[in-house]
């Protein structure tokens, strides 16, 4: 088991067909403790308990508010006395042109993903640095490579990079309290995320582009962030992990 009695938060974890849930359900079939940090409580406790394995957590977070992401990281070491894995996975998408962001839409998407990677961080840093390890996994988009033009708008892209460059500058500055933080940027997976707003057509479009002429699955990812989140990537850190069939090979 890669990740026996390791405990491990999973943002955004509650949405069924998700990345973060995929993710969660790897871990805890690897042992892992794993939280389930999403918005709402009863969904989050109710994904905890449909994990395989005993003793997992759900509880009610926005990541992009200070005092939620505190009062959860109380509650979290208040159970386990530890923090081993984070996996900042929440996040949402919008499908907007450049002229039509208005600010409440910048505010939205920025504030998930950038915002609350850096909260959700500055919360287990303290922790991870006291057991001088840990791993930070986060979840960018193949938008921030390649400058969107699959669903989400700019400023999902902008968020993404933004993601991008926050992990490699934490990488850099964890690696001697010995955090590894890495970065994994999916290409196309079938999620909920898109709520049902790309036709058959455009994913035959996009399909066409990718050489293992597939979508990826949520477990696609779910594999690549327990490979970071164990000591199988125990060398790694500000590493972006391309899991996206081939789309963008660059
Ligand atoms: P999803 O919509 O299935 O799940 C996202 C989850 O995040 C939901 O459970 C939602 O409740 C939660 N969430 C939203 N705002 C939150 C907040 N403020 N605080 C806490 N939780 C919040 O989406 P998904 O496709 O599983 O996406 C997961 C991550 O992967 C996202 O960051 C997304 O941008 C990224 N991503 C997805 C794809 C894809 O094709 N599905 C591609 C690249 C990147």
């Amino acid at each position: 088991m890669l990740l026996k009695d390791k405990v491990a938060i999973v943002t955004g974890a509650a949405s069924a067909r998700g990345l973060g849930r995929a993710t969660a359900k790897l871990f805890a079939e690897q042992g892992a403790k794993v939280v389930i940090a999403d918005l709402d409580e009863q969904a989050s406790i109710e994904a905890a308990n449909a994990l395989p394995g005993e003793g997992h957590l759900g509880v009610a977070i926005n990541v992009a508010d200070e005092a939620q992401v505190q009062a959860a990281k109380e509650k979290i070491l208040a159970k386990y006395g530890r923090i081993d894995v984070l996996v900042n996975n929440a996040g949402i998408t919008q499908p907007l042109k450049v002229m039509d962001i208005k600010g409440g839409n910048y505010d939205a998407v920025l504030d998930v993903s950038l915002r609350g990677t850096l909260l959700m961080s500055q919360a287990v840093i303290p922790t991870m640095r006291a057991q001088k390890s840990g791993s930070i996994v986060c979840i960018s988009s193949v938008s921030a490579q390649r400058g969107g033009g699959i669903f989400g708008g700019p400023h999902y892209s902008a968020a993404k990079a933004g993601v991008l460059g926050l992990a490699k500058a934490m990488a850099r500055e964890l690696g001697i309290d010995g955090i590894r933080v890495n970065c994994i940027t999916p290409g196309l997976i079938q999620t909920d995320i898109t709520q049902g707003k790309l036709s058959d057509e455009q994913k035959a479009n996009i399909i066409a582009g990718i050489p293992l002429n597939r979508l990826g699955d949520a477990v696609d990812i779910a594999r690549a962030a327990l490979f970071l989140a164990s000591d199988l990537a125990s060398y790694s850190t500000g590493i972006t992990l391309d899991v996206n069939g081939g789309m963008h090979i660059h």
